[in-house]
């Protein structure tokens, strides 16, 4: 951790609890802050809360009341889920105040290098990919994951030391947040239409996305998928020296695929069959980790070694367990539909399909190319009667469930010997869970329960 002496004795103001905010407000507290931290949740509700003003800080709950802001602050450390349009927000904003988010505040302390990756789908995999690279080095410092990715970058950036890296994973709310935070290598795996509700339009999505790249200069590298006209234009936006990836041998300049086989540049590294996580997009992912850890001198015998062992992340596309030769595969992290296209397309087999989930007011006319030809469809939650218009057109047979428990159940007995059962909502799990963990959690404990 670097020592930083512009947080001492000044007043800051962390809004948002969870997680990042606990860490930031510990982290201003240690730099020598005074620190006030405001949370919507009311106190007796609110363990973080009740903690931090035990260790000192200055707490303030069940409300965001605008009085907060006659407080000199100097920094606004706000939850990446909070919009701008909050009225604490968008005042401290009018009064001059930087409103960052808790990454920003962790790449100030930094020793160590950071590599940022952002993207609409494939983050935390690719995230994931690269630190277990840059970990098969031996010549190197430790490599952290960080981010959004459920573990605090300022947690990391205090323990990270000169010679270790930080692979920080950025969402756009992260990155719409931070000032001077400067990755080494970013990688923006794709750029789909989603968050849009958030961001209002796809162009200040995309400008979120971009931001990432912002303060890179010609010594940095930005990693980017070369296999959209459109991407490979808002590469040109960046200074940092650009390295594609392609799995459709776009360019040779990076990391590609060509009839199968993947390459960095002119170098062999290995057949896209013998990367253990199925579907193409884990190729794109895999693609974009091999430009990073090549480009931080992981020999390629090491990148091999994690491509052909890592079974994936919890909750996405992840293995679950063959019963009965039925093999479940838990994709509770699907939130959208381009993710759950994505896993229907690493199989082959029959496939039961779990879906639905949190009503977004979209339809999911998209999937019908992907869902057609699928065994069955188990449908649930608040989307339920879209998904369901959609099966209908692709004349796929589906039945109702109540929950995640019921709808596995119902799988387990409409498939047969050899076929696949995949959970993948293509839908947020708000409507029925606290996030989408739960949800796969709930996937997986009723595997376990019907193996008995
Ligand atoms: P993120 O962290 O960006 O949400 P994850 O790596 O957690 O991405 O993957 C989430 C889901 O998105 C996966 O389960 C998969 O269905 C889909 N996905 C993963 N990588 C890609 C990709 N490169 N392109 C499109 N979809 C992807």
């Amino acid at each position: 951790m670097k020592s930083v002496e512009q947080y001492r004795n000044q007043k800051v103001l962390v809004l948002g609890l969870a997680k990042s905010g606990v860490n930031a407000a510990r982290l201003l507290h240690k730099l020598g802050a005074f620190v006030t931290v405001n949370d919507k949740k009311k106190f007796d509700e609110n363990p973080d809360a009740q903690e931090l003003l035990s260790d000192g800080i200055k707490v303030i709950t069940g409300g965001h009341p605008l009085s907060l802001l006659d407080e000199d602050f100097k920094v606004v450390v706000k939850n990446p889920g909070i919009p701008y349009s909050n009225p604490i927000v968008s005042g401290a904003q009018e009064k001059g105040i930087p409103v960052i988010t808790e990454v920003e505040l962790a790449s100030q302390i930094l020793a160590g290098e950071l590599i940022g990756v952002t993207g609409t789908n494939g983050k935390t995999t690719t995230t994931t990919m690269i630190t277990m690279m840059l970990n098969q080095r031996t010549n190197a410092g430790k490599a952290y994951v960080a981010g959004n990715i459920g573990v605090p970058a300022s947690a990391i950036a205090q323990k990270a030391t000169a010679a270790d890296t930080m692979v920080t994973e950025l969402s756009s709310f992260m990155l719409c947040g931070i000032q001077t935070l400067h990755p080494h290598i970013a990688v923006i795996t794709n750029i789909y239409s989603t968050h849009l509700d958030y961001h209002g339009s796809r162009e200040n999505y995309v400008k979120a996305k971009m931001r990432i790249t912002m303060n890179q200069t010609a010594n940095d590298y930005l990693v980017i998928n070369w296999d959209s006209e459109e991407w490979r234009q808002l590469s040109k936006q960046s200074q940092a020296t650009v390295v594609p990836f392609s799995r459709q041998a776009n360019t040779k300049d990076g990391a590609y695929e060509e009839a199968g086989k993947l390459y960095f540049k002119d170098e062999y590294i290995m057949d896209a069959a013998d990367i253990r996580i199925p579907g193409d997009h884990n190729v794109e992912n895999a693609l974009a980790a091999i430009a990073v850890a090549k480009l931080q001198a992981v020999p390629t015998a090491g990148i091999v070694q994690v491509l052909k062992t890592f079974t994936g992340v919890r909750h996405r596309t992840q293995y679950v367990e063959t019963y009965q030769d039925r093999q479940f595969y838990n994709d509770s992290k699907a939130t959208n539909l381009v993710s759950t296209e994505m896993a229907l397309k690493g199989f082959d087999q029959p496939v039961i399909l779990l879906a639905g989930g949190l009503d977004r007011g979209n339809e999911f006319d998209e999937l019908i190319p992907d869902i057609t030809g699928l065994k069955k469809m188990v449908i649930l939650g608040e989307s339920a009667p879209r998904v369901k218009r959609a099966a209908d057109k692709a004349g796929v047979t589906h039945l109702d469930a109540k929950d995640v428990a019921d709808a596995t159940r119902i799988a387990f007995e409409q498939a047969s010997a050899g076929d696949v059962v995949l959970l993948s909502p293509a839908n947020a799990s708000w409507d029925m869970y606290k996030n989408f963990e739960v949800r796969g959690d709930e996937f997986i404990t009723t595997v376990e329960r019907l193996k008995g």
